[in-house]
């Protein structure tokens, strides 16, 4: 099975796949630091000026959104998964619409895809995470695309792991829908 935002080989290797309670109460804490706000803030520069040179073409389909019918899994890390989860559920009540509940989350795993698709596009484009930033399903004119996209995330990655080593917060590689689950039932309004 593809992936974007990393490999099953990858998640099997940096796995635990699961996050206790007070790693989660770590992820939603660092995540609401201006450090980690810094990080994301140039990586998503980094990858938005790589893809103006590739110029990979998006047809906004949603393909890459529907992980079972597009044959595919993404990864994130926790950490990832607890800002973009705080940055999009804070969009959401200026919408004056809830929170990620776990519910949603659910949903999306029985029908295979993300919970945040609607009507058959992200409905959170602004705050996606790095992994949807970095994949599109066209490989460019040379047929390289998915070389530059790999050492992309790669490159990313490897500063993420970084990161966490240097705020001290727990490493968790998962599947985007599992992360997404553990943060919307995890320790949120304790820590808010
Ligand atoms: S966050 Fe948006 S772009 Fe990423 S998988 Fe979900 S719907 Fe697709």
């Amino acid at each position: 099975m593809a992936s974007h935002g990393g490999t099953e080989e990858k998640a099997a290797r940096y796995a635990p796949a699961v996050g206790s309670d007070a790693d989660i109460a770590r992820w939603r804490t660092a995540a609401a630091t201006e450090e980690v706000a810094e990080f994301f803030r140039l990586a998503r520069e980094r990858i938005a000026e790589v893809v103006r040179t590739k110029r990979p073409l998006c047809l906004a389909s949603g393909a890459c959104c529907r992980f079972e019918e597009y044959g595919h899994r993404m990864y994130v890390t926790g950490l990832e998964a607890a800002f973009v989860v705080e940055r999009i559920d804070r969009a959401r009540t200026v919408r004056a619409s809830n929170p990620l509940r776990l519910l949603e989350v659910h949903e999306s795993q029985s029908r295979g895809d993300c919970p945040y698709l609607r009507a058959g596009l992200c409905g959170e484009h602004e705050e996606r995470p790095l992994g949807c930033r970095i994949f599109f399903c066209d490989k460019g004119a040379d047929g390289h695309g998915a070389d530059w996209q790999s050492e992309l995330y790669e490159e990313l990655h490897t500063a993420t792991v970084t990161l966490h080593e240097r705020i001290v917060a727990p490493y968790r590689y998962l599947e985007w829908r599992e992360a997404l689950a553990l943060v919307a039932e995890g320790p949120r309004v304790q820590e808010r």
